[in-house]
């Protein structure tokens, strides 16, 4: 990689996508134990519902990790 190349990608910005046209950010969980996930929803009341019903039937399964997916955009004022 040149350093012209470093120099072009510094007049980059990059920000989350707040557009009306934007895809949604969405939420999922997955149990670190075993691996499962829950599905993908907007809300995030869904994905915790599906960790306490995880929980609830897993006794043993105390860590979850959250998945988010964010739209950002870059561009080049
Ligand atoms: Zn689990």
């Amino acid at each position: 990689m040149s350093i012209r190349t470093v120099i072009r990608f510094a007049d980059w910005t990059l920000a989350p996508d707040r557009e009306p046209d934007a895809e949604p950010v969405t939420y999922a969980m997955e149990c670190a134990v075993c691996g499962r996930r829950s599905g993908t929803s907007v809300d995030f009341a869904d994905v915790q519902d599906w960790t306490f019903r995880h929980a609830g039937r897993n006794p043993s399964h105390h860590t979850y990790r959250e998945v988010v997916h964010r739209p950002w955009r870059a561009w080049m004022p």
